[in-house]
């Protein structure tokens, strides 16, 4: 049964009050004593734990790193990631009937996503292990993050993409950074399959969001929500919409939640709903949750525009189900069309976002539609990356060009 309880006292493994404990047999490791993903015994999920959990008094500084107190190291490899916006979104916000609606724009971090705050963190862990190459396999963004982390930190990257499905941008970006690409003939869980073997050889230090230490920087996503929250109307938000792949961010969310909890900042009651959406085409968190069920099942077919959530084996399920259950949340699928209207509306706030992104927006019209979500609720909506991401779905989310001559008249007559 999945443990996710904090607290108690350090195990003798614990190093500097941080220690790793499996969420399924309750096994407890040292930390950075050597590379471990999963455990040993069971083959469980594992999870980053503390002695201490901070409160917001302890917090100071800005991005990630101000979360410091919640994370194992003071600092990490930086590009300024993080401190992100918490826009308003008064057309959307109109649009769904609710309370409040702010959108947490995640594609404002320096590679364009929010896969930057674990790989700050992440990227600091390989320094402490002393591994000499950094690998993951992706749907895009993890790459991106991971070639320009890597090269921050002088250690060769090693990428595995799904060929032909991943977005221009990201490719781009993994290029330049100056990461080994390559293109494997499978989907994404194949190449998870593939990395994660090479890892398990000890050919590469494995960075995708089984690695526990990612989600621990990518948790600080919710500390920022929420005291920006506070900021902008004294509250809390009531509910989070999210767009699921790996569930890495819903997992790190609810973690985040519970370390609150535990230092006595937050009620067990006063968790924000962590909401879940997935296209319809790549949907078996959503199957899981309507089944009320404790695991997914993989789907080997997935097919969506939104590429960066083409996953049809969400790793962290394990952490992530049980985030939905605990904060009355629910998940639900979109469709591809649903995905692109959303993006435009966005557009129409001012705010430019990939298609996955967006698909938060299609959930929460989705579920204000069947009377899911109250019109009295304060909602945020997560967009995880920016539009330069998937220029391609862009322009063709977009209206089309005019072609014109070289003159003022000439342009004036074509309006
Ligand atoms: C990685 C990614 C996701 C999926 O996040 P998970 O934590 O794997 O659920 C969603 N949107 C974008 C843009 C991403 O890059
Ligand atoms: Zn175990």
């Amino acid at each position: 049964m999945t443990d996710l309880s904090l607290g108690g006292s350090a195990p003798a493994e614990a190093d500097d009050g941080a220690w790793l404990a499996c969420v399924e047999c309750g096994a407890t490791l040292a930390p950075f004593d050597g590379v471990v993903y999963r455990c040993p015994d069971c083959d469980g999920l594992l999870e980053a734990r503390y002695a201490d959990y901070p409160t917001f008094d302890d917090f100071s500084g800005e991005g990630v790193w101000r979360y410091a107190e919640s994370l194992p190291f003071e600092s990490g490899v930086s590009i300024q990631e993080g401190n992100t916006p918490l826009y308003e979104a008064p057309k959307i916000e109109a649009e769904a009937g609710v309370a409040d609606l702010r959108v947490k724009h995640e594609g404002m971090n320096p590679t364009g996503s929010f896969k930057d705050r674990g790989m700050t963190v992440g990227v600091r862990v390989a320094d402490e292990l002393g591994v000499g190459r950094l690998a993951c396999a992706s749907t895009g963004n993890t790459s991106a993050a991971l070639a320009a982390y890597g090269a921050r930190a002088d250690t060769p990257v090693l990428v595995l993409l799904p060929a032909g499905k991943v977005a221009a941008g990201k490719v781009a970006q993994a290029a330049l950074h100056g990461a080994r690409i390559c293109e494997v003939d499978g989907n994404f869980d194949d190449c998870l399959d593939v990395v994660a073997e090479l890892a398990d050889r000890g050919e590469a230090y494995l960075l995708n969001s089984l690695n526990p230490f990612r989600l621990e920087g990518q948790k600080t996503i919710a500390f920022e929500m929420l005291e920006q929250s506070v900021a902008a109307h004294g509250e809390w938000p009531d509910r989070i919409v999210l767009p699921v792949g790996n569930a890495g961010n819903t997992a790190a969310l609810y973690k985040a939640f519970r370390e609150l909890v535990a230092a006595g900042e937050m009620e067990a009651g006063e968790m924000p709903t962590l909401t879940g959406v997935q296209a319809a085409g790549a949907a078996p968190m959503v199957e899981a949750v309507e089944a009320g069920a404790d695991h997914v099942e993989r789907w080997d077919d997935v097919e969506t525009r939104a590429t960066a959530i083409r996953i049809g084996n969400p790793v962290n399920a394990p952490k992530a189900l049980p985030g939905i259950y605990d904060t009355g949340g629910t998940a639900v699928a979109v469709s591809d069309d649903q995905i692109t209207d959303a993006q435009r509306m966005l557009a129409e706030d001012g705010i430019g976002v990939e298609p996955a992104s967006a698909a938060s927006v299609a959930g929460l019209l989705e579920l204000r539609e069947r009377g899911e979500v109250g019109p009295d609720e304060r909602v945020v909506c997560l967009t995880t990356g920016h539009l330069l991401k998937d220029p391609d779905a862009a322009a063709e989310a977009g209206g089309d060009t005019t072609a014109v001559p070289a003159d003022a008249d000439g342009v004036l007559d074509a309006l």
